[in-house]
């Protein structure tokens, strides 16, 4: 027999979830499917039957873009941090993708194009999360330029949001990117991407994209948590973290259960030992006291998580043996539902984190009923 961990991927529930984008954004936009980072964790593959109703696909690596086009997806494909080499545009014109331009060097390589293929790239604006993009004068020469060169046959206008989930100075935290991303945009045609999952959710009567760019949402974990939890925007767990107890320990008072003696108890207790450690990607950083459920009832964490194994709270929990399902996060085979949300908030992270970190080791099923 396996080591009885594994991660559970909820067809159903990654469906209902694009449905929910879906029903948010106006009926002229184009929802994208954020897949990047192998589906969040979730495996491209896993989620791709539940996916293939967006209108396009967005990611970073080529190769899972290729993986995209070997399921057989043929429409649009959008690399977000666009060329990471001058080859990487061969590939681009081989597999028919989509790309951000984003920097100096990607708009030279680009210039210096001189074959037949046509390009549809999306220019992406820095509007002040200064990580990727053109400041607004730079923005502005480079689309001139760009609606230049015969091989361009069109330019979507792109931004990213640093605190769509959120306030900034006392102010919305979209306002002031979209101010000066209008501003810069007024006189130049074509097409714009702005939104990502907190932008689509908090601001779809205000924030208007052409192009959205979903990610978290798709998931189930919501991306302005504890402002709004998943069930606030009805979104369901796409990853349900499933392992079993494999021993259990009778402790009194004064006894300490794991490495370092963190926990220590104050009476008797009963002890489920957790085949689940943080070489299958639970975060050795999550205090006593993290919310787990065993046999779908919610009980808690208890000392330090080692590599293998963790340790889980037994004592009023019914019924429980060698065997009994623990689910870390996700929903348990009964319904009983743990918003990964939660797991995370505990352990000063992010649904997007714990969700991209479950290790190789860990084997992968999917949930179609
Ligand atoms: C990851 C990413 C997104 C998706 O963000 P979510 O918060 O997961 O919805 C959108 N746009 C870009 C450029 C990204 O890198």
């Amino acid at each position: 027999m396996p080591r009885p961990i594994q991660a559970i991927i909820h067809h159903h529930s990654l469906q209902h979830n694009l449905a929910i984008a879906r029903k948010t954004i106006a009926s002229d936009s184009q929802l994208f499917a954020v897949v990047k980072a192998n589906a969040y964790g979730h495996g491209i593959e896993n989620v791709y039957p539940a996916f293939k109703t967006a209108d396009g696909f967005a990611l970073l690596d080529i190769d899972e873009a290729i993986r995209l086009r070997e399921l057989g997806w043929e429409k649009d494909i959008l690399l977000l941090e666009g060329l990471f080499t001058e080859d990487d545009l061969v590939q681009c014109i081989n597999h028919n993708l989509k790309f951000t331009v984003h920097s100096d060097h990607q708009l030279a390589w680009l210039t210096a194009y001189s074959g037949p293929a046509q390009f549809n790239i999306f220019l992406k604006m820095n509007s002040g999360m200064n990580r990727l993009g053109f400041k607004p004068k730079a923005y502005q020469e480079a689309w001139h330029a760009l609606s230049k060169l015969p091989h361009i046959q069109s330019i979507t206008h792109m931004m990213h949001f640093s605190d769509a989930d959120g306030e900034r100075l006392g102010q919305d935290g979209t306002t002031y990117q979209m101010n000066l991303f209008q501003e810069v945009i007024k006189d130049l045609p074509g097409k714009c991407s702005l939104s990502n999952s907190a932008a689509l959710l908090r601001h779809q009567h205000d924030v208007t994209s052409d192009y959205i760019r979903a990610g978290i949402l798709l998931y189930g974990s919501s991306p302005d948590y504890p402002k709004h939890s998943a069930k606030d925007w009805q979104l369901k767990p796409g990853m349900s973290l499933r392992t079993e107890i494999i021993a259990i320990q009778e402790i009194q008072e004064n006894d300490s259960v794991g490495y370092g003696s963190q926990y220590i108890a104050k009476e008797f207790m009963k002890i489920g030992v957790v085949a689940c450690g943080y070489a299958d990607g639970y975060q050795r950083i999550s205090p006593s006291g993290t919310p787990i459920l065993v046999n779908g009832k919610r009980t808690q964490l208890i000392g330090r998580v080692s590599m293998d194994m963790l340790a889980v709270d037994l004592t009023h929990i019914e019924n429980a043996d060698i065997g009994s399902e623990v689910v870390l996060w996700g929903q348990s085979s009964c319904g009983a539902l743990l918003s990964i949300d939660e797991v995370a908030e505990k352990s000063n992270t992010l649904g997007y984190e714990l969700m991209c970190g479950v290790t190789a080791r860990v084997p992968f099923y999917i949930d179609k009923a």
